[in-house]
């Protein structure tokens, strides 16, 4: 039995925006491309599908490979069209047409709509897809990107201020001042840096 995927660093605050920073660190190694295994082991770990649906699509690559490959292609191009859109948004830029095109291609073929679904005390909207065609697992990615590009320049959509760091994060917090990814990937080396900096210059001038 394959097994699921299940160490994924979702800091990015909204659904599409941990998309967006696929591949994850704490998930896979370093390659850009994304593999089946954590293309699944997300949808699993945020909820979009179950244990057993994952574990079922898991093993796709040998029942179905065709459909498998299809599926990944587009995960792919829209996790690149989600770095495009949000790096613009981020940045206050107009947010091309070409760069929007793969999330409007899901959202075009997942018709369907929101339920209110009861889980632990408390209630959550999840999505429910018309059609039963694999494109719907990406459905409530592109839902949820499109929101945010909506959203346009009052965005809370941030790239992290570390430069090595290409995260992207929505700023929830009280002031919307927040700067990194987060505290313990980027903020802190952030600030032992600049400690170190502090430092190294009072020795200069002593
Ligand atoms: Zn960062």
């Amino acid at each position: 039995m394959p097994e699921l995927l299940s160490k994924f660093s979702l800091l990015g605050g909204r659904l599409a925006i941990d998309f967006a920073n696929l591949p994850s660190l704490a998930a896979s190694g370093s390659s850009n491309g994304l593999s089946w295994e954590e293309l699944i082991g997300f949808l699993h770990a945020t909820r979009i599908v179950s244990s057993e649906r994952g574990e079922e699509l898991l093993a796709l690559t040998e029942s179905d490979p065709q459909s498998a490959f299809e599926l990944l292609g587009r995960a792919e191009r829209l996790r690149d069209s989600l770095r495009v859109s949000f790096d613009a948004l981020a940045k206050k830029q107009r947010i091309r047409r070409e760069a929007v095109e793969p999330i409007n291609e899901i959202l075009r073929v997942t018709e369907g709509h929101d339920e209110l679904v009861e889980s632990a005390r408390s209630w959550r909207i999840e999505y429910i897809a018309r059609e039963s065609s694999l494109d719907w697992l990406l459905a409530a990615v592109a839902r949820s990107a499109a929101e945010l590009v909506t959203e346009g320049e009052a965005t809370r959509v941030r790239l992290c201020a570390n430069p090595a760091c290409t995260l992207f994060f929505y700023d929830n917090s009280r002031t919307h001042r927040r700067r990194w990814c987060s505290m313990s990937l980027c903020g802190n080396r952030h600030k032992v840096a600049a400690f170190a900096r502090r430092h190294a210059a009072r020795k200069r001038s002593a």
